[in-house]
């Protein structure tokens, strides 16, 4: 067996990055786009010792999982890696995927995962989800200017005005951005040179609230003819802020730090509900945000819902607690929370996220909130070590009822998972959009006393592997 050899097989499995998994002569391969059930040719493009990469080549025999893809560019898109798998299986993967995580790398045992896990909760309709959307704009073969997504792996851009992730109203913008950038003869940035103007077409949408957000990251100082593009712009239905970012730095970074609003509000409006968390059904009590381009908000605001209302339901408040929120970005749980707590603390990194929390409170009428910006592995144990002997409220703080967390994928720090061990809230709530760092934070918070009582997987993202999880520990004392 070797190189560019084609091989049949038939697909059993599907890896955690969402490629086939199949067996040949005693060897593991892996082949993006098959999917479990497919018997497939395949053309090796990688050998190892025990397992190889092998191309997709010829579908011998469909997998009954099998869907025809809704873009034409689903295989080709970095974006989506399953489209092609129908959306039951999809969520069945996914809650594999987070089960065997929390087996394999939190050290817990089938048995207990199998009584613990509720079923994953899924989208009503896993298709035009996402409320945020980053485009790069580029040039094509024939020279002219394009915008859509990256290929997998690569920056080659794939033109695509109308992604099936996305809001309906991102092909208009889109097109619209086109035709300004072609008749006032805009460049567009050359990744490999640094030269060339626009870089990337942000969108934001208000789900809720219907306002719309356009935000041109630029190599430079100024758009030429902005007020070309923002007339194009400003008459569509729901437009709300049309602003630049200048981002002059050759970097991957799609964001630089300066923006100005050209028309509009710097910021629109979105406001997100809680639901029953029987059946999902929504409330009538809901909080609203302030979003800013640069903010982080949750992409998919319909699941988003489900898993803030499974968090606050998880923490189990009665409205006399102490709460604190770590990774909180602009306070998004926080408020959640607020509403049923005593006093709610969070903490944040990025400090225009600290100031847009500190503003939702303001805007929701909520006055039990208090933010910190900072690391959650430095402030936290500062302030525990200072205050650990206090008598006041910050007593109350050193040892409060509940710690939500909500980390990055990267997971938790250690020294900030060492000092919520010796806080010792009776509850940690864990939201977490990467199951494998979840699993290993688990083990460590399992190690100093606590228990896993319940688990949860939330699809925010279908058509991707991607899948978050909401856990409740509680301390046991051991
Ligand atoms: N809970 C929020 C944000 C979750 S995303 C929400 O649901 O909207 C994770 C957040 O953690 C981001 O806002 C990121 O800026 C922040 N972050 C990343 N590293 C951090 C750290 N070491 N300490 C505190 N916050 C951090």
């Amino acid at each position: 067996m070797q190189k560019n050899d084609f091989i049949e097989l038939v697909i059993e499995d599907i890896s955690t990055e969402g490629a086939g998994i199949g067996k040949y002569d005693g060897m593991t391969f892996f082949i993006k786009d098959a999917i479990i059930g497919d018997r497939i040719l395949a053309k090796i493009i990688k050998l190892k010792k025990t397992y190889g990469y092998a191309r997709l080549m010829e579908i011998k025999e469909a997998s009954p999982y099998r869907v025809e893809p809704r873009c034409i560019y689903a295989r080709s898109c970095g974006g989506c890696q399953i489209q092609e798998m129908d959306y039951q299986s999809q969520l069945e993967f996914k809650q594999r995927k987070v089960r065997g995580n929390l087996i394999r790398l939190g050290g817990f045992k089938e048995s207990e995962i199998d009584q613990l896990m509720e079923p994953i909760v899924g989208m009503d309709y896993p298709f035009a989800y996402r409320n945020k959307a980053q485009f790069p704009v580029g040039v094509n073969a024939k020279g002219e200017i394009v915008t859509g997504f990256y290929a997998g792996r690569t920056h080659t851009i794939i033109a695509n005005t109308n992604c099936a992730l996305g809001a309906a109203v991102n092909e208009k913008i889109l097109q619209n951005v086109l035709t300004y950038m072609k008749e006032t003869n805009t460049s567009a940035y050359d990744e490999k040179t640094g030269k060339g103007l626009v870089r990337h077409i942000l969108i934001r949408y208000g789900f809720d609230s219907k306002e719309i957000m356009v935000c041109l990251i630029i190599n430079g100082r100024k758009l030429p003819s902005a007020d070309v593009l923002v007339g194009k712009l400003c008459t569509i239905n729901g437009m709300k802020s049309i602003s630049i970012n200048r981002n002059q730095e050759k970097t991957n970074v799609i964001l630089g730090n300066e923006t100005t609003t050209i028309w509009g509000e710097p910021t629109i409006t979105d406001t997100l509900y809680l639901r029953n968390t029987e059946d999902f059904s929504r409330l009538e009590e809901h909080t609203s945000y302030q979003i800013s381009p640069q903010s982080f908000y949750q992409v998919n605001p319909v699941q988003t819902e489900k898993l803030y209302s499974l968090a606050l339901a998880y923490a189990g408040l009665t409205g006399k607690e102490t709460v604190w929120d770590l990774y909180c970005g602009i306070g998004t749980i926080s408020l959640f929370l607020a509403r049923h707590a005593k006093q709610v603390y969070g903490v944040e990194i990025i400090p225009q996220a600290i100031e847009d929390a500190r503003k939702n409170a303001r805007l929701n009428h909520i006055s039990n909130t208090v933010f910190f910006v900072g690391k959650a592995e430095e402030v936290l144990p500062a302030f525990y070590e200072k205050e650990k002997t206090a008598s006041d409220v910050n007593a109350d703080m050193c040892h409060p009822d509940v710690i939500v967390v909500d980390p990055p994928r990267k997971g938790c720090d250690e020294k900030c998972l060492a000092t919520m061990l010796k806080m010792q809230p009776e509850k940690i709530v864990y939201v977490s959009c990467d199951s494998a760092t979840l699993a290993r934070d688990l083990k460590v918070l399992c190690a100093g006393g606590y228990e896993v009582k319940r688990v949860r997987a939330v699809d925010q993202f279908g058509m991707t592997v991607h899948v978050e999880s909401v856990v409740l520990m509680q301390y046991c004392g051991k």
